[in-house]
């Protein structure tokens, strides 16, 4: 029997509220939903129950300080914290647990076996949160807790993080840039002209981890022939040589042409020839277990037709 993808998408991640006029808006989920439900993909999807994190989970990757400061802010009814960026609600520290919490029930489950790989549609986002503070609208480093936990819970000792998001991830990096055991790869625009300013070239890791961060900083006006490029010659050899037992997509759909937040230039239809490489990658070496994670995206028509690309594309590899 054909195992399924695994689907995370839930209204609790509704509850995390940013306000008028912001980017990262409960509306980004509705317009997924909707259109994985037009398409049919939706349905051919196993739906995974949503679960928290729990607070050991979330403390192998940041402080309790952090935790601490995130909660007490949501329950006083902050607006923000850390920077205007990071918008929160009284909901939002709830939501973060649940959003960590989901990837890993996504984890487990490919593991298991239960599922062939997953798409795990959540929100707050959370490839710029740093241990010790928010940054970016990402409230918690989602996917950092997800390759914490396969190192930690699943005695895994390599996992490849691929961040395309058009924003360096600066938060996964910097969380695991002393250590091997995890490969990140981040695909972005040029920090000379695109938020966060990090990600250079010349960012390769550090002691131990030193060669296991990998960054392909994109000018702006870069589409497919220049991802193309950077996939070919730097993402799949760097993990092919690395050989990684699970792969995780930092999965942000705002490097789309008609995304307003940067200047890069893919098409919807590009997230489907970048999940098919990644799919390969993870055949050769991790027996094909693969998640993402949303990130960001914010153009709502780009952002659900491109979701659709990559979700079929999940749906029908081989
Ligand atoms: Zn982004």
């Amino acid at each position: 029997m054909t195992l399924q993808t695994g689907l995370v998408i839930d209204e609790v991640f509704l509850k995390h509220r940013t306000g008028p006029g912001h980017p990262e808006r409960p509306e980004r989920l509705v317009a997924i939903n909707r259109a994985l439900g037009e398409s049919g993909l939706g349905e051919k999807c196993k739906r995974l129950p949503i679960r928290k994190a729990s607070q050991e989970q979330i403390l192998r990757v940041h402080t309790t300080k952090y935790l601490d400061r995130l909660r007490d802010a949501c329950v006083r009814g902050d607006q923000h914290i850390d920077s205007h960026d990071s918008a929160i609600c009284q909901d939002s520290y709830d939501s973060a647990l649940w959003a960590a919490g989901s990837v890993l029930e996504a984890v487990d489950q490919v593991i298991a076996g239960s599922i062939r790989n997953a798409f795990c549609a959540v929100r707050p986002p959370g490839h710029h949160c740093e241990r010790t503070e928010s940054m970016g609208f990402c409230l918690l480093a989602n996917v950092a807790i997800a390759a914490r936990y396969l190192l930690d819970h699943h005695a895994l000792s390599r996992v490849a993080i691929v961040d395309w998001d058009v924003h360096h991830g600066n938060g996964t990096q910097h969380i695991f840039e002393d250590s091997a055991e995890v490969l990140v790869c981040n695909l972005h625009g040029h920090p000379d002209h695109v938020y966060p300013g990090t990600g250079y070239e010349s960012e390769r890791g550090k002691g131990d981890g030193k060669g296991a961060t990998l960054n392909v900083p994109l000018m702006p006006g870069s589409g497919d022939d220049e991802y193309l490029r950077a996939f070919e010659t730097q993402i799949l050899p760097r993990l092919d040589d690395f050989k990684p037992e699970f792969l995780i997509v930092s999965a942000g759909f705002d490097a789309h042409a008609r995304d307003p937040l940067a200047p890069l230039e893919l098409q919807s239809e590009s997230y489907s020839w970048m999940t098919q490489r990644l799919l390969e990658a993870a055949s050769r070496d991790a027996g094909g277990r693969l998640i993402s994670v949303l990130e960001g995206g914010y153009d709502l028509q780009a952002l659900s037709e491109s979701v659709c690309h990559h979700v079929r594309r999940l749906q029908d590899h081989e």
